[in-house]
């Protein structure tokens, strides 16, 4: 079934092993001899042939035969060893700044040596620095297979890696394991050969396709990874819906949703009434709603996340919502005190900033039922909180909060009773990245902005064209408009991001004499983030300069104009994010980036498809090409995203098979999904056990 017993042998089977090396080696999650079949090689070198000097390229790895000619000591900026050696087809220069006097003895002219290492180019041709040599006294066999390079950090050398795979591979060898994956899916190798030729490629091996992690042997297994990922999530959504859920009837809202959509001054689009459709035929079932609602900046996800709200609190159930931000919090609070107070909905509020009595307070409202809608930020996780009938969590903007407090989110649902889950998110999720990541939740998509959102025109513009950005915002405030002035830096730090923006606004106020510039960032009290906010919105300050805290939940439809200073230091979803507090009014919106240079090469293309496009999701499908899936779904310290052999977007056309097959294999034997999810998750389908 497994791989034979290959899980079940622990690395200090092998030889060399003893309690020293198996305490490194766990330290890379390598125990049993099944793990180090799955430690796979990052890149590999050629030793299988020898290369003419003389048909050698600059950067490339290659095995050399020559013999020396001349050895001496260069005293250039650095003293070092040189040696020039020959082999009629061209000279080369092996330099070494670290030698000894043994080393300097043995390279002697007249000596043959095979010398191996990375071609560069010198002054006088090409030159390898510190090559690995040795002297041909006798003939030196060649190498049978590619040297695999595996990813090593300290302790472990890559002789000891190469030493303990082919170890491994004979008992790979032995074991002859069956595939778990099924035949017929145009995939050529099976699992044992796929280690296999990994492990030890052939001379002819394409090594450019390795590289590139196109090879059929990478494909086969970065399908079946794939596969265990999707089935552990798969697991995951089964187990959350084997106990029930409150089943919340759609026709006992009704009134209270008519209620709330006749007070509002406009209709909900097409869009929107479609998402809470779904939202409502979820919740009347009496299993948990897993659902994540995506929708671009300015949608309209707050009005859809109140219809599910009102569905539960109309079947005498509470609902908490939770965001990842005081000032996105607030700004709920703000929003549902108003359409839930005419209501007659009781509304509680809890932050970390809740201390003492009034916190006290709060909980008691919580845990007897008077507080129907409970509105908050990750204090709601706290344990101590305890609800009277929750039957429905919100998640705005999940993106922030990472998988780990989905799940951890999931964990108080349960623990409270089953709630159901809707999880909103303003970050779209590539669809080949949702079907990895979130298959165990279903996608409802706002794809369709209120009528009136003009698209904001964006430019970059390089810092030292600073003052006339200036000028330009000088313009807009003279035409009567209004104008944001974003601040960021790297560091987390509320204290240094705030300082950066004190100084950023204090600079601005002396270049802009006439003009009334506001400041907001992290470190200001509640209030005043309020003061400063509601006098932007009533439009008595013409410029506010912010910090990223203004990234979510603004709504300030006459501000016209962003500038957002360094944007190269945000991920294109913040940007995306920021951008979108423009172009809410009636007129046209401009936003500035302002970027340092010198601009990475990736960093200029980042730049440039905020530049091509105010489409959220081409915007994420562009993050995903250019830094990978884990920067993108934010989950890159966590580890969850890191596959072994998968890379994402390189195998996104095997993820349709993926999908199929992990289908079909759930319709089977349930052991084989079990091994198949330990074999590629190993510790980390932890998360398959909430
Ligand atoms: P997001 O999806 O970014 O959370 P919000 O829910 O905050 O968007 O809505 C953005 C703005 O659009 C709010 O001012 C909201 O009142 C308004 N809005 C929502 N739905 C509609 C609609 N159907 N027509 C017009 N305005 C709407
Ligand atoms: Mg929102």
């Amino acid at each position: 079934m497994c791989l034979g017993v290959l899980d079940h042998l622990p690395v200090s089977q092998l030889r060399g092993v003893g309690p020293r090396l198996a305490a490194q080696l766990a330290d890379y999650g390598v125990t049993h001899i099944e793990d180090l079949l799955f430690h796979l090689p990052l890149r590999y070198q050629d030793r299988t042939r020898i290369s003419p000097i003389g048909a050698l390229q600059e950067g490339s790895e290659a095995t050399i035969e020559g013999e020396i000619r001349v050895a001496d000591i260069a005293f250039g900026r650095r003293r070092s060893l040189v040696a020039r050696i020959q082999d009629g087809s061209g000279t080369l220069t092996l330099r070494f700044f670290h030698f000894s006097a043994a080393q300097k003895n043995g390279l002697q002219p007249g000596t043959r040596l095979r010398c191996f290492g990375q071609v560069r180019r010198g002054s006088s041709g090409f030159e390898i620095f510190h090559p690995e040599y040795r002297a041909l006294d006798e003939p030196l066999p060649m190498d049978e297979t590619l040297t695999p390079i595996y990813p090593t950090t300290t302790g472990i050398g890559q002789n000891q890696w190469r030493k303990l795979c082919s170890q491994a591979l004979l008992y790979l060898e032995k074991a002859q394991p069956a595939d778990l994956l099924p035949t017929g899916h145009g995939i050529g190798f099976s699992l044992v050969a796929a280690l296999h030729y990994l492990h030890a490629p052939p001379p002819d091996a394409p090594l450019a396709q390795l590289v590139a992690g196109e090879h059929p042997a990478q494909l086969r297994l970065a399908l079946e990874e794939l596969v265990a990922h999707n089935l552990s999530l798969l697991r995951l959504r089964a187990r959350q819906q084997s106990v029930p859920a409150p089943s919340l009837p759609i026709h006992s809202a009704a009134g209270l949703q008519r209620a709330l959509l006749n007070s509002l001054p406009f209709s909900p689009t097409g869009a929107q009434q479609r998402v809470i459709g779904e939202i409502a035929t979820d919740l009347a079932r009496p299993l948990p709603m897993l659902r994540l609602v995506q929708g671009d900046v300015g949608s309209g996800k707050t009005l859809v996340a109140a219809c599910a709200a009102l569905q539960a609190i109309a079947s005498g159930y509470q609902v908490a919502l939770m965001a990842p931000t005081e000032i996105l919090a607030e700004q709920h609070r703000h929003n549902f005190s108003t359409w839930f107070e005419a209501l007659d909905i009781e509304l509680e509020w809890l932050s970390g900033r809740v201390k003492g009595k009034s916190r006290q307070a709060a909980i008691e409202r919580i845990a007897s039922g008077v507080a129907g809608l409970v509105i908050g930020t990750h204090a709601l996780f706290q344990q101590d909180v305890v609800f009277n009938r929750l039957g429905l969590v919100i998640v705005d903007e999940q993106h922030k909060f990472g998988v780990h407090q989905r799940l951890a989110l999931s964990q108080k649902a349960l623990d409270q009773g089953r709630a159901h889950q809707l999880v909103l998110t303003a970050t779209p999720i590539p669809r080949t990245l949702s079907m990895v990541a979130y298959a165990d939740l279903d996608c409802s998509v706002i794809d369709e902005l209120p009528p009136g959102r003009q698209p904001v025109t964006t430019v970059l513009v390089d810092s030292s064209r600073r003052e006339q950005v200036v000028t330009r915002v000088a313009d807009a405030c003279a035409r009567g408009r209004q104008a944001y002035w974003v601040c960021t830096l790297i560091e987390e730090s509320d204290a240094l991001q705030a300082q950066a923006a004190e100084a950023t606004a204090e600079v601005l106020r002396e270049a802009l004499p006439d003009l009334r510039v506001g400041l907001v960032h992290g470190r200001l009290k509640p209030a005043e983030k309020a003061a400063v906010m509601a006098a932007f919105k009533a439009g008595e300050l013409a410029l506010l300069v912010a910090t990223t805290v203004i990234e979510v939940g603004v709504d300030v439809p006459n501000a016209s104009l962003m500038i957002i200073e360094n944007p190269e230091r945000l991920g294109l979803a913040q940007l995306h994010q920021l951008r979108g507090r423009v172009g809410r009014g009636g007129g046209a919106s401009h936003c500035v980036l302002l970027y340092q240079t010198p601009l990475s090469h990736t960093g200029k293309q980042r730049l440039a498809a905020m530049r091509e496009s105010n489409d959220g999701f081409y915007i994420a499908e562009r993050d995903l090409e250019l830094r990978g899936p884990g920067e993108v779904l934010g989950t890159r310290q966590t580890g969850l995203m890191t596959f072994r052999v998968a890379e994402l977007p390189t195998h996104n056309h095997l993820l349709d098979q993926v999908q199929e097959i992990a289908a079909k294999l759930q319709q089977g034997d349930p052991r084989v999904v079990d091994e198949l999810i330990q074999r590629w998750t190993g510790s980390r389908a932890r998360f398959g056990d909430v």
